[in-house]
């Protein structure tokens, strides 16, 4: 067959298939969801396309899953009318991992089951999963549009090749044909196939057929509507948790969600998660999911940017438009105030969930702000309208915290002001314990004045766009004059100018000696330990960002 050709799997690809097994092994029975989901993540994509190009259905419009065995030949099939594939995109999506920082990754596995077993799911490995419970796993598929002479058959045992060749397909979409290993029989009974389904596969919302017991009549087995669209109380903590795992491509639960039926000038649905974890490509800003975009129930796309600001990307669910015209286009929603609306009054409900948390599972919104603090705080500068929300959202570590996590909100910091103290005041430093063991404390210890502890990249950032909560301005440790304005006593302030006046001559020595490398010298109550220390004009860019601003080249 001149059309048959063997080809290697990326070497990343390789190890991750390895690892697959071996650490989702105790879970064995997700290949099927695993499977189902990526069918129907095929049958929304077809769905979207047929918009525009209604001739990809090739008359063929009910969409559905089969799941169907050969108990004589040991096999399971999972079989979608899908988009299909071509040769091409069986390559790129099947033989190779197209996503950068991979090799990263794979150093940051630990060979513990549990741990890995999350850190391999946020990469996407549905697909390979197949190979837990199968030694060989065939592939047959056809993209919708392509003539039945384009259909492509991929094979592999998992272990490092697979081969390709062409093949007739009258009908598009894909087949997955497992070859079961030894002692995998369990997946060969119906029950057993469709307890799994209703575990994990329920919430799907394209029929999933089963043959009948000793029929050869099809039956759905799943729901077979969309979840999101079902009342609240009529759906399980389970199913929340099941539909996340799909909707996110996720293998672990979510930490927290929202289901909220918006109704006023925009109609819509929305579902939304909070993942436990970050994803490891959560700076990359070639994210590969985002939140899904759904008219009445029909997919529409997928997108990070149309749908959610910058620094929520971490978020993933639905959002179900009842009133969107079903032929939106991506220019459309660039450009569409309905849209605008949209993620206005989403960005909201994530918030309100997040008000929540911290309010009422402090926990879990410690973990919360571990996972994703930092890109939160990117928010101040993109989103003015919650500017004041998110300030409050915000967590710090302080010389009042006993280690580093950050658990001091700006509204704890203000309740525990001293008496005339009337700002916040912080440090800057590149790293928690420069910020802690800075000189510029000594003298806030002394008075026992806490001072916030900034360490993380984006702080000088933050600060920039932070300048006071709750009519208290934040006020840098090191920079300018000192003024601790009604915290100094009279007593201070007289020693002060006497201290000034006596080492006159010193400071002036001291700068002659200096001369260009400082712009002045002075006598200062800051130290209360330390002979000197370096501060940075009133209005001058801090000493912290000007080394970040170096390190990177600037
Ligand atoms: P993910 O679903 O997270 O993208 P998977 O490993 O499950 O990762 O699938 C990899 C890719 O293979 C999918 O993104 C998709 O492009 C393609 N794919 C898998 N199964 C199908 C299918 N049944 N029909 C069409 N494409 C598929
Ligand atoms: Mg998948």
């Amino acid at each position: 067959d001149p059309t048959r050709e063997t080809l290697g799997f990326q070497a990343e690809v390789r190890q991750l298939l390895r690892l697959v097994i071996h650490s989702l092994y105790s879970n064995k029975e997700i290949f099927l969801r695993e499977l189902i989901s990526n069918a129907s993540d095929a049958c929304d994509k077809l769905r979207f396309e047929a918009l525009s190009d209604p001739a990809l259905y090739e008359g063929d419009h009910d969409l559905k899953i089969r799941v169907f065995v050969d108990k004589a030949a040991r096999t399971l099939t999972i079989s979608d009318n899908g988009i299909g594939m071509s040769r091409a995109e069986v390559i790129e999506n099947i033989g190779t991992i197209a996503r950068s920082g991979t090799r990263e990754f794979l150093e940051k596995l630990t060979g513990d089951q549990a741990k890995d077993a999350h850190l391999i799911g946020q990469f996407g490995v549905g697909f390979y999963s197949s190979f837990i419970v199968a030694d060989r796993v065939t592939l047959i598929t056809r993209r919708a549009g392509l003539a039945p002479e384009h259909g492509v058959k991929w094979e592999s045992t998992g272990e490092g090749e697979y081969t390709l060749e062409n093949v007739e397909k009258t009908g598009h979409g894909t087949d997955v044909i497992l070859h079961l290993r030894e002692g995998e029989d369990e997946f060969l009974e119906p029950w057993r196939l469709r307890a799994i389904i209703h575990k994990y596969s329920d919430h799907i919302a394209l029929p999933i057929l089963m043959k009948k017991e000793g029929s050869d009549e099809e039956e759905r087995v799943n729901q077979a509507s969309a979840l999101w669209a079902r009342p609240k109380s009529e759906i399980t903590p389970e199913q929340y948790e099941a539909f996340y795992k799909h909707v996110a491509h996720a293998f672990e639960p979510p930490l927290a969600y929202v289901h909220s039926k918006v109704e006023g000038k925009q109609e819509y649905t929305l579902l939304l998660y909070i993942p436990q974890h970050a994803p490891f490509d959560l700076w990359d800003r070639q994210q590969r999911h985002g939140i899904k975009l759904y008219v009445r129930r029909v997919f529409i796309m997928e997108d990070m940017e149309k749908l959610m600001p910058h620094y929520l990307r971490f978020v993933r669910g639905v959002i179900d438009s009842n009133d969107l015209p079903l032929n939106v286009s991506r220019e459309i929603l660039q450009h569409s105030r309905d849209i605008d609306a949209i993620r206005a009054g989403a960005t909201r409900k994530v918030l309100d969930l997040l008000e929540d948390l911290a309010a009422n599972e402090k926990e879990k919104y410690a973990r919360f702000w571990k996972e994703f603090g930092r890109v939160l705080k990117e928010g101040l500068g993109e989103d003015f309208a919650n500017r004041e929300r998110l300030a409050r959202l915000l967590r710090f570590t302080s010389t009042a915290s006993e280690g580093d996590a950050q658990d001091v909100s700006l509204a704890d910091y203000v309740a525990r002001m001293k008496e005339g103290q009337d700002k916040i005041y912080y440090v800057t430093a590149d790293s928690y314990a420069a910020a802690k063991t800075s000189p510029h404390l000594e003298v806030f210890r002394k008075k026992g004045v806490e001072v916030l502890l900034l360490s993380d990249r984006v702080d000088e950032w933050m600060l920039s766009y932070l300048h006071e909560f709750e009519g208290k301005p934040l006020a840098s440790v090191a920079k300018g004059e000192l003024d601790l304005g009604k915290l100094a006593d009279e007593a201070e302030k007289k020693t002060h100018q006497e201290d000034a006046e006596q080492f006159k001559d010193l400071v002036a020595r001291i700068k002659e000696a200096l001369g260009d490398a400082v712009k002045d010298v002075r006598v200062s109550q800051r130290l209360t330990e330390s002979a000197a220390c370096l501060v940075t004009g009133e209005h001058e860019m801090s000493m912290n960002l000007e080394r970040l601003l170096k390190a990177a080249g600037q």
